[in-house]
């Protein structure tokens, strides 16, 4: 049985999918602010008291399959992002047969007063080099440095995977947060299937999809007017290329609602006051997380967060009339991952799943793909 953790070390991975648009070249800016990572879950109800009934055994292994660090920049490197590092990026990610990619491995403490500590000092010292390059964020074993606090854990429903959501402080009060993926069985790889011709979340072979209807709810306080119309009509889009047994039945917004790192709820956030994508000259409008079975057959849970200060980079606001076209495409284009599809760069193969803006409704190439992935 092989291990897998393509997702760990690697912000921009396969489940969880950045989407860039060009590059702004008339923006000179060397300073971006991205903003206090606690804005990425405000408004939230959170819960950090679910894994005290007794879920974790002591001495018991678990694996960590995916981090994500969002971290309060005030200083970038302001090298250009170019559609061919995208892509590089996406390819490299693609390999999920690969062998000598391992889920990072912790051994579970639980102490006589039901404290709970997650244990594997050399993995994760090796996790941390990769993000230092933005700050220290986590501890670094034997060096007090950073403290961090848990923010909100969920599990899912069969038990099988939990998420943290942590908040860490650095000593220059540099403010981050961390999302961790656990399951508690190594990840494992499905038999592959023949296929090269549509891109999946998890590579051309891995059919890893919705098992039913997709509950979807606007998690969003601010923009919900705008927001509204496209999901509903992006919906109806992708519904009409879905079997009945996988639609996407939208709810519109909730009233209250778990932070997007929860396994329960599937939601659309629209993130004001943080930017995504520091470098001034590109913007990342969305990001899509998505969660899997142990055997990545299944997609248990899929959140999309849309950046509203990215959108207005291009000098106007979210709801201007101008950007319509880029939320609309932003909506639709996260919708295709949130249903398992990855990113479709082939010249001449129209796709809402390229960076082709001018794309506004499901190709020919799309409802194939969505036909290939449910259809069977
Ligand atoms: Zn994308």
């Amino acid at each position: 049985m092989k291990h897998l953790a393509f997702l760990v070390l690697l912000p921009l991975t396969l489940a969880i999918t950045a989407c860039p648009s060009k590059k702004k070249s008339e923006v000179t800016s060397k300073t971006v602010y991205m903003g206090d990572p606690q804005n990425l879950i405000k408004g939230t109800s959170r819960d950090t008291d679910a894994w005290k009934e007794g879920y974790f055994e002591d001495g018991e292994t678990i694996y960590l399959d995916t981090i994500f660090n969002f971290a309060a920049y005030d200083e970038v490197n302001n090298k250009p992002v170019s559609q061919e590092s995208i892509e590089q990026e996406n390819a490299a990610t693609k390999n999920p047969d690969s062998e000598d990619v391992m889920s990072v491995e912790f051994r579970v403490k639980v102490d006589s007063q039901g404290k709970i500590t997650l244990i594997n000092p050399a993995l994760q010292l090796n996790i941390l080099k990769q993000f230092t390059e933005h700050g220290p964020i986590v501890t670094v074993p034997g060096e007090d440095r950073t403290s961090m606090a848990l923010s909100h854990i969920s599990f899912s429903k069969d038990r099988s995977i939990f998420t943290m959501l942590i908040n860490s402080y650095a000593p220059e009060n540099k403010k981050g947060m961390l999302y961790l993926r656990f399951y508690k069985r190594p990840p494992t790889i499905p038999d592959l299937k023949p296929n090269t011709k549509y891109q999946f979340t998890n590579g051309p072979g891995v059919y890893s999809k919705w098992a039913d209807t997709i509950s979807l709810g606007l998690c969003d306080l601010k923009h919900q007017t705008t927001i509204n119309d496209m999901i509903r009509k992006s919906v109806a889009d992708w519904n009409s290329a879905l079997p009945d047994a996988n639609e996407i039945n939208y709810r519109g917004v909730k009233s209250t609602y778990a932070p997007f790192s929860d396994l329960n709820q599937h939601c659309i956030y629209t993130i004001n006051d943080f930017y995504f994508e520091p470098d001034m000259r590109s913007a990342g409008y969305g990001i899509t997380l998505n969660t899997t079975t142990t055997n990545m057959m299944t997609i248990i849970d899929s959140d999309i967060v849309l950046f509203a200060k990215e959108f207005e980079k291009n000098g106007v606001p979210m709801t201007h009339p101008k950007l319509r076209e880029n939320l609309y495409y932003t909506v639709i284009h996260e919708l295709g991952h949130m249903l398992g599809l990855d990113h479709q760069f082939t010249p001449g193969i129209p796709s809402v799943m390229s960076y082709e803006f001018e794309v506004m409704q499901i190709q020919t190439y799309d409802r194939e793909a969505i036909q290939e992935l449910y259809g069977q």
